[in-house]
This record gives C-alpha cells, structure tokens and sequence, in this order.
C-alpha cells in the first residue's frame, strides 16, 4: 500500500490560505442543518434503542427499501434483498475486490480513473489495466482489442471498472449508445462491470440516463452512495449485486465490520422520509452548476493556454496542461501560491498523467474558484518561463 497523492495533500490544502481545488468535497452548507438535527433528535427518542444497537450485516431492511426508489430514478432493477448497505461506497469497492480479485488478476479501469477505487485494487494485488476513454466515456473498440489481447496472452480478467456518470476525475458521462455496448462486450468476455455511480443524480440538464445495471443485472454490480447527495459523514452507500455475489458480499462485510452503523442508517433513513430529499438534491445541482459555470469562465478568461472539458454535472474539470508542464513537479510551486489541485498522475496505475490536472469545483465559493485559477495562471506562467 502507497498514500495516495490526496491524502498527503489534504493537510497543506485545508489550510485556510489556500485556495483548495483539491478535494471532492460536497458543499454540506446547503444542507438544512436545523432539520437535519431536528431528525436526528426525534430518531434517539423515538427508535434510540435500534439506532444504537448492532444492526443487521446485510443493512437496515426499511433503508434497503427506501434505496429502490433512489435507484428507480435510474431505473436499476433490484429488490430489497438484492441490496447491501456498505460504509460508504468505498467499502463496497473494497468488499467487491476482496470477494473476486486474487493476486495477479487483471481489473480493467477507464483511463483515468477514480483515485480510491485505484488503492482498493491495489491493496488486493490486482493488476490494473487502463482502457481509454473519451467525451462519451469508455471506448468500446479499445474495450475489445484490450480484451483480445488480454485473452491471447492468457490473462484472468475479473472486474470491469466504470464510472458512468459524470466521471471522477474526467467529467464524462458515458453515452445512452454505449452503455449496451460496453456490456456486451463485459458479457462476450465473461467479465463483470463494476459500475461506480455516487454522481448519477447530479447532472445539470436532463433526466439521468438509465444506469448499465438496468440492461442486464446479471452481469453488473452497481454501487450508491449518499455522500453526494445528502452527507458524507454519515458514511452509507450500497452495492446492489446478483444473488449468489451478494450473499458472498455480506459474508465478506460481517468478516469487516460485524454491519453497517445503525444510527448512521436510521439517519439516513429518517431524513428520506422526512424531507423532500430530491428537492434537496436540485438545490445541490444548481449550486453545483453555477460554480462550474465560474470555473469555466475563469478557465476561459485566465488560463487560455490550457484545455479542458465541460462537466455536465458532478464535481470535476480534467485540465490538459499546456505543452512540457508536468502537473506533479508544480505542484509543490502551486501549493507556495496558494492554490492546490490534484495531479493526473494519482488517476492512473503505470505513471501516466503527468500532463493532467483534476481541478473541483464543489467546495470553494464562485469568488474563490476565481481567485484559485488567477493564482494557477500565475503558475503556469511562471513554469513557462522557467
Ligand atoms: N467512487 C467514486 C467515483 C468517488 O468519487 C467516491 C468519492 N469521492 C467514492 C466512490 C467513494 O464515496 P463514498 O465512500 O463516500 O460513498
């Protein structure tokens, strides 16, 4: 195990000083604190005794039930039972890996990919290869030659790595045409899609797309969270996964945890119920979009010699830089000016990426972000001039 080039950072980014294009961190300010707490009170005294107490390994049954209408609005097909609640989507990835991957075996990951997810493969020794994607997400012609060859050499490949929606750190979404596509291909090759979904409800225009899981739930196992739509720190998300998998994921998350946090779950739960959560979750959208709008303005207005793409939702804008500037030696002269961002190089397992960088847009003010990308402006220059 290696510490990931974001945890290192975290501690010189959240310095005040700095103006942090770092983390993914959601914006919790717009989140009803009074009713939140008001929630958590009435959950003690009414329900205290099961909030406090172990709970369940597979998850809290009425939660379970309460995630089918999250997920309905992408029209994934499960059951209550299909479900297990983790902590976190992380944990998921973790028990999923632990569950499938033996040393040696190859895990296929878009390139880039999500930085967590790269440490949990990791952990379990797995190999990963990257697949190229672009601005409709994963290519499926590199999907098969890579397959092919994989094949022809010999190798075992278990999982099938996707962030559909909104990708962390690309900012893509993967096309409606691709998404049968891609699982086809999975499906020909006998490999199982991991489909990683915690932004799918943050997109800016539009409805969500259906997810992959609901074009085949045999061959794919989907993951929630509710760190992006309602709080991280409650630290709940959920793999809905085939029968037999599923089983083998409360096994393996009993053997970890014992199960879920019961009070974090009833939270949850409570504030599903009690509040107009998808209000909530459009209030998150729109804050989200005007601050992607103001660091798309100050990328057009301050940092014209680099390229990037236009999230259409989620927390990210990858960053080509210009020509021979490398994203990891600068970034310890960035930090001295203040601004920090995360360097390509953490999105990828072989060292590519050193011409990427991972800037969000969730947590800083619309002012903010425009002072962070006047000070990565003035970076840059000075890099070129160097
Ligand atoms: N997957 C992706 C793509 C993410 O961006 C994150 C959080 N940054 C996670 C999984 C983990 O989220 P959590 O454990 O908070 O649900």
């Amino acid at each position: 195990m290696t510490a990931s080039e974001i945890r290192a950072l975290f501690a010189v980014a959240s310095r005040p000083e700095v103006v942090s294009l770092a983390g993914g961190m959601p914006y919790l300010a717009a989140l009803p604190l009074d009713v939140v707490g008001g929630s958590l009170e009435r959950l003690v005294a009414e329900r205290g005794l099961v909030a406090l107490q172990y709970g369940s390994g597979q998850g809290d049954p009425g939660l379970r039930e309460q995630i089918l209408d999250v997920m309905a609005l992408q029209k994934v097909h499960a059951s209550p039972d299909d479900i297990i609640v983790t902590t976190g989507s992380q944990q998921a990835l973790d028990l999923v890996t632990r569950v499938f991957v033996d040393p040696g075996d190859v895990v296929l990951a878009e390139a880039p990919s999500y930085v967590g997810a790269l440490g949990v493969f990791r952990s379990y020794q797995a190999d990963v290869v990257h697949v190229p994607l672009d601005a409709e997400g994963l290519q499926p012609e590199a999907l098969r030659e890579q397959l092919e060859k994989l094949r022809r050499d010999g190798r075992r490949v278990k999982l099938l790595y996707v962030i559909p929606n909104h990708h962390n750190p690309a900012g893509v979404t993967l096309s409606a045409a691709r998404r049968p596509e891609i699982l086809e291909i999975a499906r020909r090759y006998g490999v199982l899609v991991l489909e990683d979904d915690p932004y799918g409800l943050l997109g800016f225009d539009g409805d969500p797309l259906p997810a992959i899981q609901s074009l085949d739930s045999d061959g794919v196992i989907y993951l929630g969270s509710f760190s992006k739509t309602f709080a991280p720190g409650y630290r709940v998300g959920w793999a809905v996964a085939p029968h037999a998998v599923r089983e083998r994921l409360v096994l393996a998350s009993e053997a970890a945890i014992l199960c879920p946090s019961s009070f974090s779950q009833l939270a949850v739960s409570s504030y599903l119920s009690n509040h107009d959560w998808k209000h909530q979750v459009g209030v998150f959208r729109e804050l989200y979009q005007e601050r992607r709008d103001a660091m798309l303005d100050a990328l057009d207005d301050l940092l014209p010699s680099a390229s990037w793409n236009v999230p259409q939702g989620g927390f990210y804008v990858w960053v080509r830089l210009p020509a021979g500037l490398d994203a990891k030696a600068m970034l310890p002269r960035a930090v001295t000016q203040r601004v920090a961002y995360v360097p390509g190089t953490a999105f990828y397992a072989d060292g590519q990426g050193r011409d990427h960088i991972r800037l969000s847009y969730c947590f800083p003010t619309p002012e903010r972000i425009r002072e962070g990308i006047r000070r990565l402006a003035g970076v840059l220059d000075a890099e070129l001039e160097i």
